[in-house]
């Protein structure tokens, strides 16, 4: 019995190890082959909140140059991670003379392949600043510069407005943000003076007067037909900035009472090459500054602490998430880092 019993446990063992040489074999195998090992794989995708974000930039095309690419490279980053919707310029798009006609190479040497993240594959909403007047304006409001890169959109004034419900489908639904593009450039009275007046590009307006006049009441109805849950309006010049060229007194005069007659949440401009927030106790307005897509370190002036709530004046951009309850803004400077944050709630 015993012998039987040693033979058996041998043959057993025998066939164990039979089995473990032909395991591992397999193992190994399988491995060299590559077909049956289930990778794991994490979802790492964050899914926003907010039904619409985005970001916006403002006095940038310098080829890359004065940080130029490091703020679009994070301005990838931040877009990823928020999954925005679209993009918005606050205007001096190219530098420093704008744009020389539809074929000029700077629009892809300063935009085209620059902001090159997947993120930023969004449509730009742009406005013209003062620089870009100064090159061939119309150039930058061609639809030829479409083909060249459908994420380009740029007009004198505008208006563009989204839903806030998931999806964002009108008719179901009842909130909705209402974004408003004004031309400040031809307000700005100084550049209207003998010297000055002939190194702009005026062409396709009509006389200052007529055009300032025609602008306001476009923008006054616009408002007043408005019923979206937010307002925002965007132009390149500061309206009130504590940066280098500062407030702006013929948009003061002109525009900021129709901003507060109809309730508009926030005014956000370039021009001031820095980052800012300003918001006083007598307006509703906040003042936004996202001037730092290149050029910057201009320095911030004196201010009052209850008037203004932040100042950065390096390099960055701002990015923004909404739903029918809050109306949020993040700082970011070219490294990336959340510099400021606002809240604003209904
Ligand atoms: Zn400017």
């Amino acid at each position: 019995m015993d012998l039987l019993k040693s033979k058996a446990t041998r043959r057993h063992n025998t066939i164990n190890h039979q089995c473990f040489v032909k395991c591992v074999a397999a193992v190994l195998a399988g491995i060299c082959i590559g077909y049956w090992i289930l990778t794991r794989f994490e979802i790492t995708l964050w899914k926003p909140v907010y039904p619409l974000n985005i970001l916006l930039v403002g006095d940038w095309g310098r080829d890359g140059s004065h940080n130029q690419s490091l703020v679009a490279t994070q301005m990838g980053k931040v877009g990823e991670k928020l999954a925005i919707d679209f993009v918005i310029s606050t205007g001096d798009n190219f530098y420093d003379t704008g744009l020389s006609g539809i074929g000029d190479p700077q629009f892809a040497t300063s935009f085209t392949n620059i902001y090159t993240a997947p993120s930023l594959q969004k449509r730009w909403y742009a406005v013209l600043g003062n620089h870009d007047y100064m090159g061939n304006v119309l150039a930058q409001l061609d639809a030829a510069l479409v083909l060249r890169d459908h994420r380009w959109f740029c007009r004198r004034q505008y208006q563009l407005k989204r839903y806030l419900c998931q999806p964002p489908l009108s008719g179901l639904c009842n909130y909705a943000v209402d974004f408003f593009f004004i031309d400040t450039t031809p307000f700005i009275n100084e550049y209207s003076l003998p010297g000055i007046h002939e190194m702009f590009d005026w062409r396709g307006l009509a006389p200052r007067d007529i055009q300032l006049q025609h602008q306001m009441k476009a923008l006054d109805q616009a408002l007043e037909q408005s019923t979206a849950t937010w307002k925002i309006v965007v132009g390149h010049h500061t309206i009130r900035s504590f940066g280098h060229h500062g407030d702006s007194k013929d948009l003061i005069s002109k525009v900021l009472p129709i901003l507060e007659a109809h309730g508009v949440n926030a005014y956000i401009n370039g021009h001031d090459h820095c980052l800012q927030h300003i918001k006083s106790n007598d307006s509703k307005v906040h003042f936004l500054t996202s001037g730092g897509g290149s050029k910057a370190w201009q320095g911030i002036q004196k201010a009052k602490k209850s008037e203004l709530h932040f100042a950065y004046d390096g390099q960055g951009f701002l990015a923004m998430s909404l739903n029918e309850r809050s109306l949020n803004f993040d700082f970011y400077d070219a490294f990336g880092n959340n510099l400021h944050s606002i809240h604003i709630g209904k």
